[in-house]
């Protein structure tokens, strides 16, 4: 990956990629709902541009991960959604329309579906070299992004110091990310580590 834009807003980071053939970026993860004005000017501490934006995908179905899919749809970001990902979209909503009655639901027939096995081929497709792979635990639809030099965008999947011996999932999830030559964690809600063998 050519650069990777890290930024953070309202306790979460959210991350750029750049397209090594000058196509745009991707974001990882899409701010808290209503929040669009603020994720914008957030993202420009980056060097960046909303208006650069041009495809999305989320970690999870959680609000801070995915609450701005529609307003990203409304400016023509195409949003991937992931095998697994769909079914965890109703659960996200109901909590959504609860606390915020502005909310306009997910657009899913604009939805772009991509398995995960098809991640790889798709994304050098946009000139970025990176996998996506499923890593549930800390909810069964999280994937993370793993990029060809090593780095890791893992959502909110726990890191291995914090998970109970008995959570085989994320236990699981770890080690795929360990056959995958993860080096450099990216959580979103702390600070980056180095992923030890
Ligand atoms: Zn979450």
């Amino acid at each position: 990956v050519e650069e990777l834009g890290v930024f953070v807003f309202q306790k979460t980071r959210y991350f750029l990629l750049q397209s090594s053939t000058g196509r745009g970026l991707l974001a990882f993860d899409a701010g808290w709902p209503s929040s669009f004005a603020g994720y914008a000017k957030a993202l420009k501490t980056t060097g960046h541009r909303i208006e650069e934006v041009r495809w999305a995908l989320v970690s999870h179905f959680h609000l801070d991960h995915a609450g701005l899919v529609r307003d990203f749809q409304d400016r023509d970001i195409v949003c991937i959604v992931f095998e697994g990902q769909l079914g965890a979209i109703d659960g996200m909503e109901e909590l959504v329309m609860r606390k915020y009655p502005d909310y306009r639901p997910i657009k899913r027939a604009e939805l772009l579906p991509l398995r995960t096995s098809e991640s790889r081929s798709f994304l050098e497709g946009l000139g970025i070299a990176a996998e996506i792979i499923p890593t549930p635990g800390h909810s069964e639809d999280s994937v993370s992004l793993v990029t060809d030099d090593h780095q890791v965008l893992i959502g909110d999947l726990y890191p291995p110091s914090q998970i109970m011996e008995d959570d085989a999932v994320s236990h699981r999830s770890w080690d795929r990310i360990r056959a995958m030559g993860g080096r450099r964690i990216y959580p979103s809600h702390a600070e980056v580590f180095e992923l030890e063998d």
